[in-house]
């Protein structure tokens, strides 16, 4: 397998776009802005799955599942969402094709098929949960309602790019019911930490939290909360969402409970959602000129194991050795793989490994067997040392998380160092022209001006984060006076 991957510096965007392909992690499709997940793609993304899930059920969710379809009036509902909406949308208007009487082979739309009323691919799906919600719930006994979805959603995106905006994404949508504004103001902070976790600890993405500005919120969201991840061009990329939605769904599906007094009240509500696009993320956050870096907590393949052999003895003999090595490690919780295959020359599979980002490969030739040692490569600093036999499960076991918190110290650091604080309009024209990343700088607080600066520099307000001190200083477009700075960057 040949690399010959753009380098970064080049062309960061083809870089990206190879090394989805050749790492082999998803590929465009005959539908335009719909790709094709491939297995070892899917693979990292049911791993990111399983953490999850299993971190929505320790938080107290149960998953559900709700259709793909929304009829227009209910869509129609909530105005704010679908608004929002709207122009993202496909729409099902039939349910029958036939065939072209002159056009042999050729089908057409059935014009007597025409649905009566149209239907909504779902872009989220509040417009069909809180319709339900409003036959589950009567009385505060019935909250709080706590469900989680795993589905696919579509959004038509006019400019799509492999993962990170594509038109139908997969993604889990939470969705849940509280009797009182505080409970809902929680569950919606609870699932931004929950997300921030996620994405800290095993992404080994460090992230900014903060909430979004009024224009940038969620439609029909009164609070969006917002982790934002700095990708290697120095470029954000929202890597995941928590919705305050206030009672807004409740009254536009008239969804209310009988509070302990017996006196009916809306209900409250949040919603929460990250997507296929946290891939993205995570390819562009450490992968290198050689392919793909993974984080071993996600990582399908944790260890690598190639043998090095000219006669088939001593592949024997290897195999022999590696096989126990092999049942050792899986009993530690590692997952390894040995490739044996003898159809493949070992530059070959380090190279295929390597740029598949494989955390630790190990080699083992004939030498080794007399030593009693391995040849230990790390994908994420490209470091190789030579390893005891004895004792090397509990070495690489240390040694993966080792790399699982190196990962994000590196990742963490370049973050910091492109976060630049700028007072002026010429230092913050200067650092997205010169040095990208995050800029924190004073904002008036008003949607025209947060739009002004983003028609003259494309940088848009990521969000106001939710650590930042308060301190007296003025806007950098119009001089206004300001209490906060918030966080500017150009996005994907
Ligand atoms: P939202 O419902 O708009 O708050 O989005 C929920 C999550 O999906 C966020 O983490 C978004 O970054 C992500 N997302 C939004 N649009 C897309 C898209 N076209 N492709 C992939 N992910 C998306």
């Amino acid at each position: 397998m040949s690399k010959n991957l753009t380098k970064r510096s080049e062309d960061y965007s083809k870089w990206y776009n190879e090394l989805v392909v050749k790492a082999d992690l998803a590929e465009n499709s005959g539908v335009r802005g719909c790709m094709v997940i491939k297995p070892y793609g899917y693979a990292i993304w049911e791993k990111m799955q399983a953490q999850l899930d299993k971190m929505f059920k320790e938080t107290g969710h149960e998953n559900a599942y709700f259709p793909l379809f929304v009829p227009k009036s209910m869509f129609e509902a909530e105005e704010k969402n679908a608004e929002g909406f709207a122009k993202e949308c496909a729409i099902v208007t039939h349910y029958r094709l036939k065939n072209d009487e002159n056009n042999k082979g050729k089908l057409i739309v059935d014009p007597n098929a025409k649905l009566e009323e149209e239907l909504i691919v779902r872009p989220t799906s509040e417009a069909i949960i809180w319709p339900t919600y409003k036959k589950w719930i009567s009385s505060y006994r019935d909250l709080p309602l706590l469900i989680n979805q795993w589905a696919n959603v579509v959004r038509w995106e006019m400019r799509t790019r492999l993962f990170l905006r594509t038109a139908e994404f997969l993604w889990q949508e939470g969705h849940t019911a509280h009797a009182t504004k505080q409970e809902a103001l929680e569950e919606a902070q609870q699932m931004h930490q929950v997300y921030t976790d996620f994405v800290q600890d095993f992404m080994a993405i460090p992230v900014v939290k903060g909430a979004k500005t009024e224009t940038e919120r969620f439609a029909g969201a009164d609070e969006t909360y917002t982790i934002e991840a700095l990708m290697q061009d120095g470029k954000a990329l929202q890597a995941g969402t928590s919705h305050f939605l206030g009672q807004s769904f409740a009254k536009a599906f008239d969804v209310k409970f009988a509070n302990n007094e017996g006196k009916l009240e809306y209900v409250w509500g949040t919603s929460w959602g990250v997507s296929t696009r946290l891939m993205g993320a995570l390819i562009m956050t450490h992968s290198d000129d050689n392919g793909l870096v993974l984080p071993p907590n996600l990582a399908p393949i944790q260890v690598v194991i190639v043998p090095i052999h000219k006669t088939d003895e001593q592949l024997d003999e290897i195999s022999a050795q590696v096989n126990e090595l092999v049942k050792n490690l899986r009993k530690n919780g590692i997952s390894v793989k040995y490739d044996s295959r003898t159809n493949l020359k070992p530059g070959f599979k380090f190279n295929e490994y390597e740029l598949k980002g494989v955390p630790i490969r190990l080699a083992i030739g004939p030498k080794d067997l007399e030593n009693g040692t391995y040849e230990l490569a790390r994908r994420d600093n490209l470091t190789k040392e030579v390893v005891a036999k004895e004792g090397i499960e509990e070495y690489i076991k240390n040694l993966l998380e080792t790399i699982q918190s190196d990962l994000y110290t590196k990742a963490l650091n370049f973050r910091n160092e492109h976060i630049t604080e700028v007072n002026t309009w010429d230092e913050f024209v200067d650092v997205l022209e010169n040095k990208t990343g995050f800029i924190l700088a004073h904002w008036d607080g008003t949607p025209e001006t947060e739009e002004k600066i983003k028609d003259l520099t494309k940088a848009t307000i990521r969000c106001i984060p939710l650590d930042q001190k308060e301190e007296e200083g003025v806007c950098i477009l119009t001089g206004k006076p300001s209490n906060k700075r918030v966080l500017f960057a150009k996005a994907y």
